[in-house]
């Protein structure tokens, strides 16, 4: 049955992609965001150009028989970004969160979403690179991210006081990294696989490039289509808690850098930056509850996402259609 849906962060990468997989399912979906997405137009049926810092805008967003609401605006980007901005991420994300879930219980939305991160879990589980996969309990006790991973902490509490309080029906998701084309790719607010392409698709063949740290820390990443795909089955779901959205495909960052090479087709030597901001040493994500919930989990290879997703960006970056070449991870 066709759904009235609200996305925000509609102007970000997963925002966009999500509303255009809403779209293409027949539901009427109004994007919120601060500002329009950047590399192709919105399908959304309506879309709102608002700072949801603002309570009066969250009412607004949240305004006129919505069905669901998935939360995904936030302040927020890769390593680099999130570890030098914790006092303006921290109270971005805070009023925005605050103010959607409650503009959203005001206005009767009948299902919230909220996006929360990996970047929950306790560091001091994260140090070796060889890392157990983390299982949704090793939030607590708690010792996230200074700043992005506490106030994401913070929300998913809120999320479940609303359900404890008001039996507002809330969903909560814990991204790990996710990427694709149509994400941002430079500017200092992009993660690795983004940063790494555009870092491939400029230097010389043979050619060399700069990575963060030794780059034996290791991640798994997760394809924005597998992303999307979870987001609307966690939405149906009747699960209540924080559940792992990512795959537990663990890859050294030498390991992306090296996938990625291969895909250009160039030899690249890598440079190492052992001050630049690297995180945890070491992160994937246990799938075992999300299988157990959904019965589903992704399944899109790193080899196979990250081909369309160095094409978009070598073409952005070859036409000059990039906004600056600063260097990020
Ligand atoms: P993104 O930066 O591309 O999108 C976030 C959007 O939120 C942006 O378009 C931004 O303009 C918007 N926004 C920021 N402040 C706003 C405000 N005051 N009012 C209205 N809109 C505002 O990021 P993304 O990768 O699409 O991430 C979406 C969500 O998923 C975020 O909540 C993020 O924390 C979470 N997440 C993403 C990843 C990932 O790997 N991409 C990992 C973990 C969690």
């Amino acid at each position: 049955m066709k759904k009235r849906i609200v996305v925000t962060g509609a102007g970000g990468f997963i925002g966009h992609h999500l509303v255009k997989r809403l779209k293409a399912d027949g539901n009427w979906v109004r994007g919120v965001d601060i500002k329009n997405t950047e590399y192709e137009a919105s399908p959304a049926d309506e879309f709102d150009v608002l700072d949801l810092r603002k309570t009066e805008n969250c009412l607004l967003a949240t305004r006129g028989g919505i069905d669901e609401v998935y939360n995904l605006a936030a302040d927020m980007g890769g390593i680099g970004y999130i570890t030098s901005n914790h006092a303006d991420i921290s109270r971005n994300n805070i009023l925005i969160n605050a103010h959607m879930l409650e503009a959203a219980r005001q206005n009767a939305v009948k299902r919230f979403l909220f996006s929360s991160s990996a970047c929950v879990y306790n560091q001091a589980m994260q140090k070796n690179p060889d890392v157990k996969p983390l299982k949704e309990e090793d939030a607590y006790p708690a010792d996230p991210e200074p700043g992005y991973g506490w106030e994401k902490l913070f929300a998913e509490e809120l999320c479940r006081y609303y359900y404890k309080d008001f039996a507002f029906e809330t969903r909560i998701v814990r991204f790990h990294n996710v990427y694709g084309p149509l994400g941002t790719y430079d500017g200092g607010k992009e993660k690795a696989p983004a940063a790494i392409s555009r870092k491939v698709a400029l230097c010389d063949d043979p050619g060399e490039i700069e990575v963060w740290g030794d780059g034996e820390q290791t991640r798994s990443f997760m394809y924005v289509d597998d992303c999307v795909e979870g987001l609307n089955r966690i939405m149906a779901s009747n699960y209540r808690d924080a559940l792992n959205l990512g795959t537990d495909e663990l890859v050294t960052i030498n390991g992306l850098v090296d996938m990625v090479s291969k895909i250009a087709g160039k030899k690249v030597n890598k440079k190492h930056n052992l001050t630049g901001p690297q995180g945890v040493r070491g992160r994937n994500s246990d799938n075992t509850l999300l299988h157990k919930v959904l019965g589903w989990e992704p399944s899109i290879k790193l080899e196979q996402g990250l081909k369309p997703t160095y094409k978009w960006i070598a073409s952005r970056v070859q036409t000059g259609a990039g906004k600056s070449l600063v260097m990020a991870d």
